[in-house]
């Protein structure tokens, strides 16, 4: 059998490992996959994969497929993002409600705080 090489490093050898863990709004969900022998990068296979969005989606924790794109505008000296009205149907949002904001990586998480 033909050895698989690690696509992010190029130089690690991918070997099986079971116990691939991803976290979802704070639930951990245990997969099947390869781990790279170099880089450590985890690969999930893809009906684990799978697995694990059909899950979280019966959770209510795996985000709409629909990704929305908008552009940011500038207001004052700030930057204002509009919220889609269907978001702002699906959770009940006002003005004045309040929200935290955080970065992760390149992603900003806004969420709704009280209730
Ligand atoms: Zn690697």
């Amino acid at each position: 059998m033909k050895e698989k090489i690690c696509a992010v490093c190029q130089e690690g050898r991918l070997e099986e490992a079971d116990n691939i863990a991803s976290e979802i709004e704070g639930y951990i969900f245990v997969e099947k996959g390869w781990r790279c022998s170099k880089c450590g990068e985890e690969f999930i296979k893809e009906n684990e994969a799978q697995r694990t969005i059909e899950i979280a989606r019966k959770l209510g924790i795996w985000p709409k497929p629909l990704k929305l794109h908008r552009s940011i505008s500038k207001s004052g000296r700030g930057l204002v993002l509009r919220i889609p009205s269907d978001l702002e149907d699906d959770l009940n949002l006002k003005p004045g409600q309040r929200v935290s904001i955080s970065r992760v990586g390149h992603k900003i998480i806004v969420e709704t705080e009280g209730k």
